[in-house]
């Protein structure tokens, strides 16, 4: 090559790189943290603003929580399109909706508030009749983390002692939520230093019209999964993994959630609504698509990916009118739903589900993305 041409290639790769670099590191989501109130016994909660483009989450270190997250709609219009409120003393206060946390030790019910381990009974709190919701009576959702910005987004730590709300092993979880090309990314890291079992998950409960804008019957869902895990009285799995073809919990096909959602089936009456955990169909520890769900006014598609085994399909059922969220919003019955990405419900006392046991030197590693796009 000749010397003159050779010179004008590496300028013009030079002018290129000094052009792209700076672009590049324009793009990647802006961090910042501020100061979200305290705690009754004085411990400063944090509350970090994730920013790319038009999307904007925000997250506290009360309960690892989602505090908001601003989608643009079709036209580009941006609506927040979670549930919650505006400031820390109503979460406080609020012990049961779990709005965008993290939940743990153990996501969904453990029956009769036991299990066995390694041959020992274990006995947890029962705040859910005479089962254990969402790790107990005080779970992770009720704690504060420490906070820290990573690039992206914010991770989040928590150290939960050996006996927990009854679980055995010091737990040391660590949640990180970035946002990246569209997406709220969560990922999941835990370790303990006895045998234990695990469940993490985000409780957010959506609304793409934006939250209260009333219900969701008209979100369209798609979920890919062949068989569910049908409950009993309590909303515990009776352990079968039954077909979903036949029954309104069929999403195969994108399904309006208030379609049959009134149906006389057993499982609906069950569940007062969507309740159910979905088996997927792929492989566990392998990034799949567990649920799609399209809002036809405003065009807002939500697409949920994971690499856990299951997702709980939950559309507020118990949500009843009393909780007064943002901007003095109503959040009356199925004014949201959550897809929660998750071990099976009480795992711990069915040894033919995938495992939640978690022992010394393995590091419990999930991802679930939740990503934004809109239809026409
Ligand atoms: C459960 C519901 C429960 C709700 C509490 C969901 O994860 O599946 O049964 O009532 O959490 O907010």
């Amino acid at each position: 090559m000749a010397k003159s041409s050779m010179q004008i290639k590496v300028f013009t790769g030079i002018c290129l790189w000094l052009t792209l670099v700076p672009l590049a590191s324009h793009l990647e989501a802006k961090v910042t943290k501020s100061a979200f109130g305290n705690m009754p016994d004085g411990t400063k909660v944090e509350i970090f603003t994730l920013e790319e483009g038009a999307l904007k989450a925000r997250i506290m270190t009360y309960g690892a929580r989602l505090v908001s997250l601003e989608v643009p709609d079709r036209t580009g219009k941006v609506a927040d399109i979670v549930l919650g409120y505006e400031s820390l003393a109503p979460y406080l206060a609020d012990p049961k909706s779990y709005f965008g946390s993290i939940v743990g030790r153990y996501g969904n019910r453990i029956a009769h508030a036991t299990f066995s381990l390694d041959g020992k009974a274990y006995q947890l709190p029962a705040n859910d009749g005479v089962n254990t919701l969402h790790g107990g009576i005080k779970g992770f959702d009720k704690l504060v983390w420490q906070g820290h910005e990573i690039p992206r987004g914010v991770e989040l730590t928590l150290v939960s002692k050996d006996g927990d709300q009854g679980f055995p092993g010091t737990l040391t979880a660590r949640v990180r939520y970035t946002l990246d090309a569209h997406a709220l990314k969560i990922e999941y890291f835990a370790t303990s230093d006895k045998d234990t079992v695990l469940n993490l998950t985000n409780h957010s409960y959506f609304n793409l019209a934006g939250e209260g804008q009333g219900d969701i019957l008209n979100h369209l869902v798609k979920i890919p999964a062949d068989r569910y895990t049908p409950v009993d009285s309590g909303l515990i799995p009776t352990g079968e993994l039954a077909p979903v073809a036949g029954t309104p919990l069929d999403f195969h096909q994108a399904t309006a959630i208030g379609a049959r959602i009134n149906s006389d089936n057993e499982q609906m009456r069950l569940g007062m609504g969507y309740d159910h955990n979905y088996v997927l169909n792929g492989e566990l520890g392998v990034l799949q698509e567990a649920a799609v769900v399209m809002e036809p006014t405003t065009g807002r598609i939500l697409t949920v990916e994971t690499t856990q085994p299951g997702v709980q399909f939950y559309s507020g059922n118990f949500l009843d009118g009393t909780l007064h969220g943002k901007h003095g919003h109503v959040y009356a019955r199925r004014t949201g739903f959550c897809l929660e990405t998750q071990h099976f419900p009480d795992t711990p006392n069915h040894p033919m589900f995938p495992t939640s046991e978690l022992k010394p030197g393995e590091t419990y590693h999930y991802i679930t993305i939740f990503k934004f796009s809109t239809a026409p």
